[in-house]
């Protein structure tokens, strides 16, 4: 293969009949490639070997608390919004062993536990994600402690993002600045068009590494058309967002409203199931449980993901720090929109819209803090257009 300069091709088309060529050419360089897949009823991420694999023809419907899958009129192969997965499943795997025991005599052997190094390709990074990502970068790589298991798994990783050509019923990316159209932080970015009985993808090339992949498929330059084609796609994306979030000086209209009314109503709604945690992309909590055999020869320590909504997170000596639903509602979301600011200099919500279509009664964080801001006395309308750092950049 002969490696091209970034510079050389910042924009190319490829044509739908050339995406298997695509694929092999990822995966020929040992590359594990994950993408979506359609599953149990889901869009969901998994092992790609071909387009075939691909959700080709299949949309989703999404609404608080509803998921369906729908035929499209078309042969789209990313024509979908997010779905339950999100690829920090892969980066932050939900169980991971850290080290296991065998006895050994009258005491016992520690065994370390070897560190996995995938080297994966994601293929349908949509922006938000892409920002997910980032987010959970700060969170495992960018403190005093770097978590050597994400770290192992993300250095080699490749992004071939995808450009949203429909938002989905419960997204509000374009409020959270973080997409629908994908600006940075991937190797590869796709956008897919359906034009005129043609189908194929405009690519753009964002690291040496996406340059020598596109070098070794059949490929050609894209002409200022093709780049219209994808001002049109993500404009009109931005204008169909299911939902939107008021961000102005969200931060201080939740710190100054801890006693607000609202969190015993939603309280009186959330069945503290942890769905909205398990399925959203920067949420990273941990528990570490330690296990033995019946016969009390192995033993092993594993960690696994946790959720602050249960009772178990905040147990310290003798009962729980949140013992009820509405404390712990309210734990959630303001870390989410307001105290992951202070602790990672960026909000903790990039808009996907998952924990709104996967909560079992359709709880929707736009709505409830919608509600507190309608009837908070310093309302941020004060003070219109300052301090927007609690977007992101
Ligand atoms: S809080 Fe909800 S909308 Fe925000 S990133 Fe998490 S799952 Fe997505
Ligand atoms: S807000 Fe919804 S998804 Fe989250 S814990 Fe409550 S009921 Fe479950």
């Amino acid at each position: 293969m002969v490696a091209i300069a970034v510079q050389a091709v910042q924009t190319a088309v490829l044509e739908r009949g050339d995406f298997d060529a695509f694929l092999h050419a990822i995966t020929g360089r040992g590359y594990q490639l994950i993408g979506p897949t359609v599953r149990e009823g889901a869009i969901a991420c998994g092992p790609v070997a071909s387009a075939n694999d691909l959700p080709e023809g299949w949309t989703d419907e999404q609404e608080g608390g509803k998921y369906r899958l729908k035929r499209r009129t078309d042969h789209a192969l990313f024509g979908y919004a997010v779905g339950p997965h999100s690829w920090k499943q892969y980066l932050h795997p939900p169980v991971q062993r850290l080290w296991r025991a065998e006895r050994e005599g009258s005491g016992f052997r520690v065994v370390a536990e070897e560190q996995a190094r995938p080297r994966y390709a994601f293929l349908g990074v949509r922006s938000c994600e892409l920002h997910a990502i980032a987010v959970q970068d700060k969170v495992f790589l960018g403190g005093p402690y770097v978590d050597a298991i994400y770290q192992a798994r993300r250095e080699d990783l490749f992004l071939v993002a995808v450009n949203c050509a429909e938002a989905g019923g419960t997204c509000f990316c374009a409020s959270m600045n973080t997409g629908p159209k994908v600006t940075a932080g991937y190797d590869l970015a796709l956008t897919e068009i359906l034009e005129n009985g043609r189908h194929y993808f405009v690519v753009e090339v964002g690291t040496q590494a996406g340059a020598e992949i596109l070098s070794a498929i059949p490929h050609q330059d894209a002409k200022d058309t093709d780049l219209q084609a994808v001002q049109r796609v993500t404009e009109e994306t931005a204008r169909h967002m299911g939902r939107s979030l008021d961000t102005v000086e969200i931060k201080e209209l939740l710190y100054r409203n801890y006693e607000h009314p609202r969190w015993d109503e939603v309280a009186r709604r959330c069945l503290s199931c942890t769905n909205c945690t398990m399925v959203c992309p920067t949420c990273f909590c941990t528990t570490v449980e330690d296990v033995t055999d019946l016969s009390g020869e192995k033993a092993e320590r594993a960690r696994r993901w946790d959720s602050c909504f249960t009772m178990d997170f905040s147990y310290i000596h003798g009962g729980s720090v949140r013992a009820s639903v509405k404390s712990r509602y309210r734990q959630w979301m303001t870390h989410k929109l307001a105290t992951w600011i202070d602790q990672f200099g960026t909000s903790g919500c990039v808009g996907c819209g998952r924990c709104i279509t996967w909560c079992p009664v359709g709880i929707d964080l736009t709505e409830e803090a919608r509600a507190i801001r309608s009837t908070d006395s310093a309302c941020a309308e004060n003070h219109p257009g300052e301090n927007r750092h609690d977007r992101h950049p």
